[in-house]
């Protein structure tokens, strides 16, 4: 493929369409032509030293967006540059860092600049190391995580100028040991915050904390940092940016880096001869159909890469793919791999060669592939299931044709409501952008341990709680009220024996966290949150960890350990629970009409009451097992909706259909949200009911799954007309009769998917949105 030119890509695309039987898969193609550079010239305050560092790189001149973005940092404007993968955002702040510690430097070698880079992981803060080390610039530059030698550490505190580390670190090392790192903090002029679309849901909310007592800490240094954030491609960077920092952000979004020709293929796999619940008709699993479209790119001779979501998915593509390639010719077999991970570093040097060169063809491979192996410059990729956000598809289309060469990408279906969803709306893939990095910083769960923390690392002033929100004064009385924070004069002082910061665990959403230990060795392979556990870490459970496949054999709710076993299962497990809601308080809402949209607090009930076991990859039901599990309770944050019974009876939609239309909008609102707000279906749930004993009416609600909100029914009732207007869509258009899994049947329902009614379904949300463009307050 790679002699061919012009719309080449398009063809691939369209010769895998045209196979006989496949007449419909195809449900969308888009070409994105070739886009141009847009150049900018050099700064003129820009060191020339470090410009002869870029330009030794090969980078002679600017991208419009770099130089956009530099140039406000270096004016000392807090910036969130938002552009696609590969477009060198790291540019944009290396320029003005760099610059900054150059002008800086004492006449003795003295550091009189400092910068602060942080990377949601360790592995992107060592590939930014690397990145700086090899510009030949006179730095000082070290990583500061939980990897690096203690004597590092001290050196990296005491002389670097450019210090590269995570929130953790932040949170539990640099912040409550200030004091060391006072002459660092002092001299700070920029933080780098690279990745910020990471921060999101329960961990963005505690990261926001983290970057507001980084900037107390500073003024008390008398340091006011200039943050410069990088994101993915996102809706509204800047509100995300403006959370996440508590400080106003300029948007830096018009992308100036070049790109090839793109072809971007929507493919539906067809239904098939299984029965699913309640007679639901069943879609072709996307990972059977990622392996025949690798099969037929590989004979063809173009170079791709299937992303797959388990291992034991990667494995079955690659072997599948390769006993059809056996019957077109018996060469072909050895030309398609799976991507294993572990691999020595020389192996995956030479994979990498060996598909650069072509003696390779086809890679299945899991996203852990994104660490460790650069493959980039292959002609296709095939995704199989959409990869969650925008910004990861186009961060995985964006192994194939980096820079400005052509590339083809197949994003195929899973049966659910999100992917169908989008292989029927391309607009919500190639349109203006919908989904918003989501978090909430105003959380109380979240806001007290950093105040308790913020307090321990210097007392807390009455000025000072501004910085953390409107909620700040309640939670610092509360945590008065229980002894945690003393009231003196001069502030709030922590006066526990303990860390404060050993209060927030960061990097959890709730609940002390489950250990999950392997049966034959006693190793503990990872950890599942508490919040998830009951769902995802059950007897019986078929739990993906880092690709690998394992099986539950016991989980101990109050050793908090779950046992599990590596296994080979050919079946996958869902959870299933029953939900109650009451509301708590309505924090806001607005009418459509005689309809009623809310958002605030509730207490959710909630029990995980049975498990599904599903037969990979068709889909197939095989069996329901009952849990004993015991009730949880949840407050947190919901949107919800009322309709009043004259508004129902007017739509002639009767009393008996009304449990079964508000159940099936409720899960396709669920499986919806996903594409406004960064999270995932599993992170939140819902309720409906013909008659809410709160509300009076007819009421569906979704909630956040976490302990006080993560934000993400607050961005549903913020995007509430656009979702649901999505949600009446997905079910009205959907192919099956009654119900499938790619509208309304949901994968945790506690209620078997009864009732459901589909036809119903449509009328109310009609009824919903009827007066929603004119919505009052
Ligand atoms: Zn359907
Ligand atoms: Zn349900």
């Amino acid at each position: 493929m790679a002699q061919q030119r012009g719309s080449g890509v398009a063809d691939v695309v369209r010769r895998l369409a045209a196979v006989p039987g496949r007449e419909d898969r195809l449900t969308h193609l888009e070409v994105l032509p070739a886009r141009p550079p847009r150049y900018a010239e050099w700064p003129a305050w820009a060191s020339p030293r470090v410009l002869t560092g870029f330009a030794a790189r090969g980078a002679d001149r600017l991208w419009s967006h770099q130089a956009a973005a530099a140039d406000a940092a270096h004016s000392g404007t807090h910036v969130v540059v938002a552009t696609g993968t590969a477009s060198g955002k790291s540019l944009a702040y290396q320029l003005p860092a760099l610059t900054a510690i150059e002008e800086g430097r004492g006449a003795r070698g003295q550091r009189g600049a400092t910068v602060l880079y942080i990377a949601p992981t360790k592995a992107l803060a060592q590939d930014q190391l690397a990145s700086l080390v090899g510009l030949g610039v006179d730095l000082r530059a070290g990583t500061y995580d939980g990897d690096s030698p203690l004597d590092q550490r001290d050196w990296v505190r005491d002389h670097a100028d450019y210090v590269l580390t995570n929130p953790d670190m932040l949170h539990r090392s640099i912040l409550p040991g200030h004091v060391r790192w006072a002459a660092f903090l002092r001299t700070l002029r920029y933080v780098v915050v690279d990745e910020c679309h990471h921060y999101r849901g329960v961990f963005g909310a505690h990261v926001s904390h983290v970057l507001r007592r980084l900037r107390r800490v500073c003024a008390s240094y008398g340091a006011h940092p200039t943050f410069v954030l990088a994101s993915a491609t996102v809706a509204e960077p800047e509100i995300a940016a403006t959370r996440l920092t508590g400080l106003d952000v300029l948007p830096v979004t018009g992308d100036g880096a070049p790109r090839g020709e793109v072809a971007l293929a929507l493919w539906e796999p067809p239904l098939t001869s299984y029965v699913g619940e309640n007679g639901a008709p069943v879609r072709r699993a996307a990972s059977s159909e990622t392996a025949d479209l690798l099969a037929d790119l590989v004979a063809e001779g173009v170079r791709t890469l299937a992303f797959v979501r388990s291992r034991r998915g990667v494995e079955q593509v690659a072997l599948t793919a390769a006993a059809l390639l056996a019957e077109v010719d018996p060469s072909l077999p050895a030309r398609v791999a799976a991507y294993r991970g572990g691999y020595l570093p020389e192996e995956r040097r030479e994979l990498e060669q060996a598909l650069r060169g072509g003696d390779l063809l086809g890679l299945a491979a899991t996203n852990a592939l994104e660490l460790g192996i650069d493959v980039s410059g292959l002609d296709a990729v095939l995704m199989a299931g959409f990869p969650g956000t925008r910004a990861a598809m186009w961060q995985q289309l964006g192994r194939a044709g980096r820079g400005a060469q052509d590339a083809a990408g197949v994003l195929i279906a899973r049966d659910d409501p999100l992917d169908t969803y989008l292989v029927h709306h391309p607009e919500a893939l190639l349109g203006r952008p919908v989904e918003a990095t989501v978090f909430d910083p105003s959380n109380p769960y979240v806001l007290g341990p950093h105040l308790c923390a913020a307090a321990q690392e210097r007392p807390l002033t009455t000025d000072e709680l501004d910085l953390f929100g409107p909620g700040a004064r309640s939670v610092v009385d509360a945590l008065t009220d229980a002894g945690l924070l003393r009231r003196r004069p001069s502030g709030w002082y922590w006066t526990d024996r303990r860390r404060a910061a050993d209060l927030a665990d960061i990097r959890s959403t709730g609940g002390p966290q489950v250990q999950l230990v392997e049966a034959e060795t006693g190793r503990v392979v990872g950890t599942v949150d508490g919040g998830r556990s009951h769902s995802s870490a059950h007897e019986g459970a078929v739990y993906v960890h880092r690709g690998e496949t394992y099986l539950v054999e016991s989980l101990d709710l109050e050793e908090h350990v779950a046992v599990i076993a590596r296994a080979d299962p050919d079946y996958s497990t869902s959870a299933r629970e029953v939900t109650d809601i009451t509301v708590v308080q309505e924090r806001q809402h607005r009418h459509w009409g005689e309809c009623r949209l809310s958002c605030g607090e509730v207490d959710v009930s909630h029990q995980v009451v049975s498990f599904l076991k599903r037969r990979q990859p068709s889909g197939e039901v095989i069996a329901e097992e009952p849990l004993d599990l015991p009730v949880r309770t949840l407050r947190t944050t919901a949107v919800w909706w009322t309709i009043p019974d004259d508004a129902l009876a007017e739509a002639r939609l009767d009393p008996e259909v009304l449990p079964g239309a508000a159940h099936a909008a409720e899960h396709c609102a669920i499986g919806l949200l996903p594409l406004f707000a960064t999270c995932d279906r599993w992170d939140i749930g819902g309720v409906s009911t013909a008659r809410h004993a709160d509300t009076g009416r007819l009421t569906v609600f979704v909630h956040d799954g976490h302990p006080g909100g993560a934000g993400f029914a607050e961005r549903g009732y913020r995007a509430a007309r656009e979702w649901l207007i999505a949600t009446r869509e997905a079910i009205g258009s959907c192919e099956c009769a009654e119900g499938c899994p790619s509208c309304i049947q949901s994968p945790k329902c506690g209620n078997q998917n009864h009732p459901l009614d589909k036809e119903a379904a449509v009328r109310l949300l009609d009824v919903l949105l009827e007066h929603s463009d004119g919505s009052q307050e």
